[in-house]
């Protein structure tokens, strides 16, 4: 059983949020095995009709954005007897060697002949004597078990997981991703994913000063990634030339703040192609030279679509802590090079001012070079669950 998360709040495009998501699991499941599904009752009903490995699709379902809980059941007539019947067998594994539990009943069928209490009486009376050992804990049982009377059968469930919560990636439209190799990135584009967005993944590359490993890197976290986005289109942006026409013209001191400018110039170009209606970056205030209130200004004074940055007021620890539950950590704090530490100015203007921004930008005509590097940025596409890069060999 899938619960809905916030949909279930949904007034009257309630349908359209549940097709996205039924879309959503259908294709995250389709390489398990065959199921079959059917809604009811803010509930997606997830069956299987061959035999799969049941604690991966548990898993799969967890990355799901859009579900609330997975509720693991077995699904009988709506016959107290038969429930009473079945339920040692079904509930063994979960209660072999648990010491308390509780049993919680919901009669969202009111035609049902027993009361809510009574169910929970007698489904626990059938409990202890099937596991005489167990006690009945109210307030913290190692196991819940519940009986669910819904219109289409009675759900007996011992394994409850909490989803990832949010809303279901594509039902809030599109954005474009600077993902760089550090921690924050994966994870802004994590938190902006859980609000529905489809997250799409822009990385700008300076060979020979970058390398090709650290390309791969950004791949590999884009990979890893799509356990929550689902499928990423990736786009490389070859960045060499606007960094040595930098360097050759304007002012070290801002070029921080020049190179970011262009990052965000070739990224509305993109958004304006391909449909983007939003960038989002992993700036949180404060943290490094570029991050300040006024560098931040400057960045954003380029942009022509809304730039959100979901890490903005979090300290590292935070996004380290989420970086490690969607397993980009390892991947990110791996050594390689990115492209703003190429040519990175020894004192870089912490407050610039936009006028000497703009007139440090008019030395030279990065227009041509912008348009150039957009033709031929390189597009990728990473699918949802893909493993095809190693770094760790
Ligand atoms: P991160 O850990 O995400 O790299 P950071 O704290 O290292 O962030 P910066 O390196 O200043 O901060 O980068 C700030 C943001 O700019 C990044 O979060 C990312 O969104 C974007 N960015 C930086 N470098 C690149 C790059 N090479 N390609 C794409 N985006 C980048
Ligand atoms: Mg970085």
């Amino acid at each position: 059983m899938v619960k809905y998360g916030e949909i279930a709040l949904k007034g009257l495009n309630k349908s359209t949020f549940e097709d996205i998501l039924t879309k959503n699991i259908k294709r995250r499941l389709k390489a398990l095995g065959d199921f079959t599904y059917f809604r009811r009752q803010s509930t997606i009903y997830v069956t299987p009709e061959s035999e799969v490995d049941m604690d991966e699709v548990v898993k799969r379902l967890s990355y799901i954005f859009g579900i609330g809980a997975i509720q693991r059941s077995a699904v009988f007539p709506k016959d107290f007897a038969v429930v009473a019947e079945n339920a040692k067998e079904y509930l063994r594994d979960a209660l072999e060697g648990a010491k308390t539990f509780k049993v919680e009943a919901k009669r969202a069928d009111k035609k049902f002949p027993m009361q809510t209490p009574e169910i929970q009486q007698e489904l626990g009376g059938v409990v202890l004597s099937a596991f005489p050992y167990l006690k009945v804990d109210v307030h913290q049982p190692e196991v819940t078990v519940r009986l669910e009377i819904r219109d289409n059968g009675a759900y007996l469930s011992a394994q409850r997981i909490v989803g990832a919560g949010g809303m279901p990636v594509g039902s809030s439209g599109k954005a474009l991703l600077m993902l760089s190799g550090g921690i924050d990135s994966p994870v802004a584009g994590y938190m902006m994913a859980k609000r529905g967005l489809v997250v799409d993944c822009i990385h700008y590359v300076s060979p020979p000063y970058t390398s090709e490993r650290a390309r791969m890197k950004v791949e590999a976290l884009a990979e890893r990634m799509t356990d929550y986005c689902g499928d990423i289109k990736f786009y490389c942006v070859p960045f060499t030339e606007l960094q040595e026409a930098l360097r050759d013209n304007c002012p070290e001191e801002y070029f921080t703040v020049l190179m970011r400018r262009l990052m965000v110039k070739i990224a509305n170009k993109i958004c304006d192609r391909d449909g983007y209606g939003a960038i989002i970056t992993g700036e949180s205030v404060a943290q490094v030279a570029s991050q300040t209130l006024t560098a931040l200004y400057c960045t954003n004074e380029a942009a022509e679509y809304p730039v959100f940055r979901p890490v903005i007021g979090m300290d590292k620890k935070e996004i380290i802590d989420i970086s490690r539950k969607i397993d980009t950590y390892e991947t990110s704090t791996l050594p390689y090079e990115d492209c703003c530490t190429v040519f990175s100015p020894k004192h870089p203007k912490t407050k610039p001012r936009i006028e000497d921004i703009r007139a440090a930008e008019a030395s030279f005509d990065f227009d041509a070079l912008v348009e150039k590097a957009v033709a031929e940025t390189e597009i990728k596409r990473f699918r949802c669950g893909e493993r095809t890069i190693d770094l760790f060999d």
